[in-house]
Parts: C-alpha cells; structure tokens; sequence
C-alpha cells in the first residue's frame, strides 16, 4: 500500500461450504457472472472466481472459492480452506438435514482457521417458501449462538446474493483497516 491510497489492492479469499447441493455453485456463479444453471454438476477444475467489488471507493477482489463436489466425499482439504478470510456457510431451507449439518461445518472451518475469519450463515433457496423446512427464526437463532452474519438467498432469482458476499467482504475490510 502506498500513501497516496492510489494502487492498492486488496484480495479477499472466501471459501464457500456446506451440503451438497444446497447451492453454494450457484450462489458463486450468481455472484461472479450473474448467471443460474438448472443442471448444475459440480465444475471440475475451477477452483475459484473472482470478483470485484468496491468498498469505500477501494476496489477489493473477493476471490470465492469453490468446493468442486469435494463435499460429497466429505474430503474438503486443508488447503482449501488455507488463508480464508470469510466464509459462507450455506444450508437449503427445503433440507432440514443441511441445516443440521452446519455445526459440523462450523466445527471444521473453526478446525482451519482461527475465528477472525467473517462467517456469513446463508439459508438459500429462499425462493421456495411453499416447501421451507427450516424457519427464518431458526436460521437467526443458530446465527446469534454461533456469532455469524445471517441472511436468506435464492441463486434462481438473485435475492440477497450479493449483499450475501458484501456483507462478508465489508467486515473482512473492516477487521483489516
Ligand atoms: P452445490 O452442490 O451446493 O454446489 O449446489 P448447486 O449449486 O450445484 O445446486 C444444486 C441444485 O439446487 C441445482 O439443481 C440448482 O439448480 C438448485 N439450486 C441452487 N440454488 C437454488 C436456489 O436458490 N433456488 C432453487 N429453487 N434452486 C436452487
Ligand atoms: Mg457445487
């Protein structure tokens, strides 16, 4: 950094967990390019996208990474969660089970990572009120026990996906300058 403010830059790593398929591809590929993808398999080989974003007239790349179906074999890697400084830990509000699992994702970033890392619970699929298995007061709940940001999000219809990742990426900018 220089003292002008001219040509910083700040690069934010954010690693994306949870179940799978409750959307966390999606949630990335909404964010990223603004695009949905009906048929979603798991996009081998990209390990992340990148973002940018601006806080405070600074111009900050969110570098979100993604789990890749690491998560069905229960195998995601130390060095995925190497250097993060947020974390979206996302459950689908249709899937009481993904909701219950977020301890153990919890438990498993708190593992790698020590606790300044922002964490953001994420109840998405909002979008699908008429079949919700877990109640907005319950994600608000498991939010204030565990100290995390929470928020509902559909990646089909883009509510609340970006404030989803710039809520994280302020308090990220926040804790470091
Ligand atoms: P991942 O395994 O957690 O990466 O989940 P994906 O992003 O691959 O999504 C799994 C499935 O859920 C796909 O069929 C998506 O089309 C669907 N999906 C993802 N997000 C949403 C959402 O917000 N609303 C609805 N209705 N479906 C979604
Ligand atoms: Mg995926």
């Amino acid at each position: 950094m220089d003292e002008t403010g001219e040509g910083e830059e700040y690069l934010f790593k954010i690693v994306v967990i949870g179940d799978s398929a409750v959307g966390k591809s999606n949630l990335l590929s909404r964010f990223a390019r603004d695009e949905f993808d009906q048929n979603s398999k798991a996009t081998i080989g990209v390990e992340f996208q990148t973002q940018v974003v601006q806080v405070d007239g600074k111009e900050v790349k969110a570098q979100v990474w993604d789990t890749a179906g690491q998560e069905r074999f229960r195998a995601v890697t130390s060095a995925y969660y190497r250097g993060a400084f947020g974390a979206l830990l996302v459950y689908d509000i249709t899937r009481r089970p993904t909701f219950e699992s977020i301890r153990r994702w919890l438990d498993e970033l708190n593992t790698h990572c020590d606790t300044t890392v922002a964490r953001m619970l994420v109840g998405n699929k909002c979008d699908l009120e008429d079949i919700r298995d877990v109640s907005v007061e319950e994600g608000k709940t498991l939010a204030e026990e565990e100290g995390l940001f929470f928020i509902e999000t559909s990646a089909l219809d883009a509510t609340n996906v970006n404030t989803a990742f710039e809520i994280v990426i302020r308090d990220i900018y926040n804790n470091i300058s």
